[in-house]
């Protein structure tokens, strides 16, 4: 199994107190050194590129606030720009491109790709949620342009991937689904968000503190039939590593060995339906040692070497969950 990975830190897209920060990578190194996987360079993403999911009008206005505006806020999150940004953003972008065309040409068999800015909640029209464009939604439109008929996202980032979901709620090449804690940022994400796209634009809100036990039965109740009733031939993920149950901005309970469990379960799903066609892609995340913990357990997962080191196992209990997967499953017809 050869798996590709890019590495895009931006170490100059910072600002003062903001959990999306260049320290989020800070024990990442050794994990990237020992995974086994090879390290390929990104190419920035071009403005046409960018422009396969975002308006125009976005584009230059991010380009004109990084060269005379910024440093500064553009969006509520807060989402803020430095002078650097928009060429950060342009790399992160184009760091998902390059793994997704690795895997797409057959120079590997899947990919990770460790960038920042994240992407999840860029919309269209619209940076938000620390987001400028969004990486994933865009190497989904540039696969599709590659060949591909029917791509899935995956994202078990801890926030609803509303940007992803606004990009394709009329794509029907194009399935997406998204288990969150609901009731934060960005407030989207319930489950009938998209009553004409049932199957294919699925939403699992999920209460505070759901961990492992909760998200094995995710995988197993909705992420399969969600993907055997779609039938895509490539699947991304939008991992975020903010679902640990130590994140110090959401509250949910994942633990190291149950993002194992969730890559391995996705990693399945891709052999079984996608000739192995699969590529990770860094959302959030906001605690240094869980994210390098969790992109280890990607890695091993993805290149089916090593083994998970992290010991840190949820102290919290679980809520009970059964009705609300139930409910989901019921409204999609799973
Ligand atoms: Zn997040």
């Amino acid at each position: 199994m050869k798996t590709v990975y890019t590495f895009v830190p931006s170490p100059e897209h910072v600002y003062p107190d903001h959990p999306e920060r260049p320290g989020r990578f800070d024990l990442l190194q050794p994990k990237l050194k020992a995974s086994g996987a090879e390290l390929v360079e990104a190419v920035p993403a071009t403005r046409e590129e960018i422009a396969y999911v975002h308006h125009p009008k976005l584009i230059s206005s991010v380009e004109q606030v990084c060269r005379e505006e910024a440093p500064g806020i553009i969006d509520y999150a807060p989402t803020y720009v430095t002078h650097s940004s928009f060429e950060d953003a342009l790399l992160a972008a184009g760091g998902v491109l390059t793994c997704a065309r690795a895997v797409l040409n057959g120079d590997a068999d899947n990919a990770f790709a460790l960038v920042r800015p994240p992407g999840h909640h860029a919309e269209p029209e619209r940076a938000m949620g620390f987001c400028i464009f969004n990486n994933v939604a865009i190497a989904a439109r540039d696969a599709l342009a590659h060949g591909m008929e029917r791509v899935a996202i995956i994202d078990y980032d801890a926030h609803h991937g509303n940007g992803t979901q606004a990009a394709f709620l009329d794509d029907e090449r194009v399935a997406f689904v998204s288990a969150h804690q609901w009731g934060i940022y960005p407030g989207t994400g319930w489950i009938e968000d998209g009553p004409h796209a049932r199957k294919r634009i699925v939403n699992v809100p999920l209460p505070a503190y759901a961990g492992d036990n909760i998200y094995e039965q995710v995988a197993e109740k909705i992420f399969v039939p969600f993907i055997e009733a779609f039938k895509p031939q490539m699947i991304f993920v939008s991992v975020g590593f903010d679902a640990h149950w130590s994140d110090p901005i959401t509250m949910l309970g994942l633990s190291t060995a149950g993002y194992l469990m969730l890559a391995k379960k996705v990693m399945a799903l891709a052999q079984e339906y996608c000739d192995g066609r699969i590529v990770f892609v860094l959302e959030g995340g906001y605690d240094p040692a869980n994210l390098a913990n969790g992109a280890e357990a990607v890695f091993v997962a993805a290149t089916g070497r090593g083994a998970s080191e992290a010991n840190d196992s949820n102290p919290q209990k679980e809520p009970d969950c059964a009705s609300r997967i139930e409910e989901i499953c019921r409204w999609h017809g799973f």
